[in-house]
């Protein structure tokens, strides 16, 4: 499973990382990027969870 981050897309709000912090987190300019480098099985429901709750749909799941 990979994560698809629409970079431009993105506003900010950090929702996905309040959501799934072992997954998202912001950088210092304030976006979005993965925590990790690779979304195992075991990691697959909270990268699911967080990419949901993007309110700009910036995070899509891709298998
Ligand atoms: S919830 Fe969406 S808009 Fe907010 S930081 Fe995460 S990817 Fe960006």
């Amino acid at each position: 499973m990979k994560i698809d981050i629409k970079l431009p897309a993105c506003e900010g709000h950090g929702l996905c990382a309040q959501t799934a912090p072992g997954i998202y987190e912001l950088d210092d300019e304030g976006y979005v990027r993965l925590v990790v480098d690779e979304i195992t099985p075991d990691l697959e429901a909270a990268a699911e969870a967080g990419a949901r709750v993007c309110p700009v749909a910036a995070l899509a799941v891709r298998r």
